[in-house]
């Protein structure tokens, strides 16, 4: 941890620059509230110079082959190797989860490099028959121009690299605008780019608010694609003012994502996956279970054995790796995730443990709340309906498989389920759609789709005119 806070910049068109206005934000520990640095408040003059500095590198990077864009890609993963103990580090001190999760982070971003690197020689395209003789057509993916990734702050890293990579190695140049809340893991990895040879102005970072700096580039003409994660009321936002200029988003919104656990479910293998998944990460996954809905048969059992287990989670700096489960991220976060705790009670909802902020000692300088259960929660309360994005589980029960299924599906969001059981026959595929996205997919090859445009090629050698389209 830094003691005498740095200053940032932004980095556009291959230059470290502050915001015009000179005005800067704090990045803050969440879990001590150290200052880590300042950061430009940049708005829609910055916005408008790095797509500017995009749109002019797109001329340049797109003719640059498809492996040679790869390579670059491979060696950002070998940089990313060397400095991943550093890179969690950091991601730790601004975002607050415990190193085992801002490892894996990093590690993701590792994953997605060696993998959108093997894409430079996999960007395949197809013949086309024609109906035409004497004439060939094939099918390419084309790059679309300047990306504008919209990040949010749970996974400073892996987010950022599931956009952006794929949208490099297709050939597309880069305005990235970070999360306020993780300003500097963002940065960091942008630094990595350019260490390991990406052309001046290919990828550019801007700091600012969503409200400014996002707008400016939801607003701007030449941006052709957004890739925006984060919360289902912002994500509505982008896609509405992206559409007014027929841009090409990209939406992962929230969940209210649920674990089944049925009357012959091995218990034991279901509180390990409850507690990993409800309270890891402080409940701050967008696949993180805040639903058990759970097989009255069991429901005891399963509530003697897991109550122990949330009880003993150890809060604390995300630093000290006998810790638990770290910080939320801020202030506002806190406020709202004990309001959920106020709704339940209000609702008839039994508040079985925690529901307090955790403020004793060392903990009074962060962002701490205690690991939450309630029980006796019915499908339709808000406590079960709604997002609220930290350490909150609701216990549900019902009396048959088929209510299980049907309170799984009653939600407006539609990210992830599991269920605990030991029939195959009773086991569903998850996905994302509903609330949650606009039908896109990121990470594996379906996310090219959002960053390539089908092109048809053909290449007429009859030596003559040869009409299409006419009878
Ligand atoms: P958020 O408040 O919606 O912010 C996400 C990003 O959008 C931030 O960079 C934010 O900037 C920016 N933004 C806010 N208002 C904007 C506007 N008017 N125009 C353009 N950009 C704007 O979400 P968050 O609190 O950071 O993240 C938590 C949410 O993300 C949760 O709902 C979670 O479920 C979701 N999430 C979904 C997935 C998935 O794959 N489905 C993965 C992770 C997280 P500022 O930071 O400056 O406000």
């Amino acid at each position: 941890m830094t003691t005498t806070a740095r200053v940032f910049q932004n980095h556009i068109g291959g230059k470290w620059q502050s915001a015009q206005s000179g005005q800067t934000f704090p990045n803050n520990n969440p879990a001590t509230g150290e200052l880590i640095g300042h950061f430009p408040l940049s708005g829609k003059v910055e916005a408008d110079a790095a797509v500017a500095a995009a749109r002019s590198a797109f001329d340049t990077w797109r003719l640059v082959p498809a492996p040679k864009r790869g390579e670059i890609l491979f060696r950002v993963g070998e940089l990313l190797t060397q400095h991943k103990e550093e890179l969690a580090r950091t991601m730790t001190q601004e975002m607050g989860k415990v190193l085992k999760e801002t490892r894996g982070d990093v590690q993701e971003g590792i994953d997605m490099a060696y993998y959108m690197g093997g894409e430079g020689r996999r960007l395949f395209g197809y013949s086309v028959p024609v109906e035409l003789p004497n004439k060939s057509g094939f099918a390419m993916r084309d790059p679309i121009g300047v990306v504008a990734c919209i990040t949010p702050w749970n996974f400073p890293i892996a987010i950022p690299t599931w956009k952006m990579f794929p949208a490099l190695v297709a050939g597309n140049t880069v305005v990235i605008k970070p999360a306020s809340d993780t300003p500097l893991s963002a940065l960091r990895l942008v630094e990595i780019l350019y260490e390991a040879g990406l052309p001046e102005g290919v990828v550019n970072i801007v700091f600012g608010p969503g409200g400014t700096v996002g707008e400016a580039l939801l607003q701007h003409p030449n941006v052709a694609v957004v890739s925006f994660t984060g919360s289902t009321e912002s994500g509505r936002h982008v896609a509405i003012e992206a559409a007014k200029s027929l841009k090409r988003v990209s939406l992962e919104m929230g969940g209210k994502n649920a674990v089944i656990v049925m009357d012959d479910a091995d218990i034991d293998l279901a509180v390990e996956g409850i507690l990993w998944s409800a309270y890891g990460t402080t409940g701050q996954r967008c696949t993180a279970c805040s639903r058990v809905i759970v097989h009255s048969a069991v429901r005891k059992e399963l509530l003697k054995r897991l109550l122990p287990r949330i009880e003993q989670l150890r809060l604390g700096n995300g630093l000290d790796e006998t810790v638990d489960v770290g910080p939320v991220i801020n202030a506002a976060q806190l406020e709202k995730i004990h309001s959920y705790t106020e709704i339940g009670k209000a609702e008839g909802a039994t508040l079985v443990t925690g529901g307090s902020i955790a403020d004793e000692g060392e903990l009074a300088k962060g962002h701490f709340y205690r690991p939450t259960l309630f029980t006796d929660v019915r499908p339709e309360m808000r406590l079960a309906q709604e997002e609220i994005f930290g350490p909150t589980l609701s216990l549900i029960e019902v009396g048959s498989f088929e209510e299980a299924i049907a309170v799984n599906n009653d939600s407006k969001f539609g990210l992830s389920s599991a269920i605990y059981t030991q029939d195959i026959n009773r086991q569903f595929p998850f996905g994302g759609n509903r609330g949650t996205g606009n039908g896109h997919r990121e990470a594996g090859i379906a996310g090219l789709d959002v960053f390539t445009e089908w092109k048809v090629v053909y290449t007429d050698y009859s030596g003559k005119l040869q009409k299409a389209q006419i009878d």
